[in-house]
């Protein structure tokens, strides 16, 4: 069981952003600007090109309503997408709120925000999100 479906599990806690049948939404706890959000497929799939075409299309579209969500709480001039799973094997869209093309740049370093702030960016889009 990979650490993003024991997330999905509630077997470890996440600041839950939104969630389908299928798919569930949490902020990135080392977020690269506030409102940093992973969308992951429930079913448990390492490499994200190894989901099905249709699990493909439903997660983009997903991840596109959260984006709605988070662009809606977090001033940003657009949220960025990007898909790496160097570290956890377990396919997830990255969702970052963009001031600029530097923000999207991995290697920068991560934010450290107090759980009552992780919790109430959460809330907030959990609030604005729509299916
Ligand atoms: P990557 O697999 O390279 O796309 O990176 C995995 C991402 O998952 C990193 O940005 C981590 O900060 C994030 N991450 C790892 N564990 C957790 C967790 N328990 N809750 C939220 N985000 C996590």
């Amino acid at each position: 069981m990979t650490i993003f479906s024991k997330i999905v599990a509630g077997e470890i806690p996440s600041y839950k952003c939104a969630e389908s049948d299928n798919f569930y939404a949490f902020l990135d706890i080392n977020p690269l600007a506030k409102g940093h959000t992973l969308v992951i497929p429930k079913r448990e799939v390492d490499y994200f090109f190894d989901l099905t075409d249709r699990e493909i299309a439903e997660m983009q579209v997903f991840a596109k309503h959260v984006a709605q969500a988070i662009k809606q709480v977090c001033p940003c001039i657009k949220v960025g997408q990007a898909v790496l799973g160097l570290e956890v094997p377990h396919a997830h869209i990255h969702l970052v709120p963009m001031q600029s093309e530097g923000d999207l740049n991995f290697a920068n370093a991560k934010l450290q925000l107090a759980p009552e702030e992780m919790q109430e960016i959460a809330n907030k889009i959990s609030a604005s999100f729509h299916a």
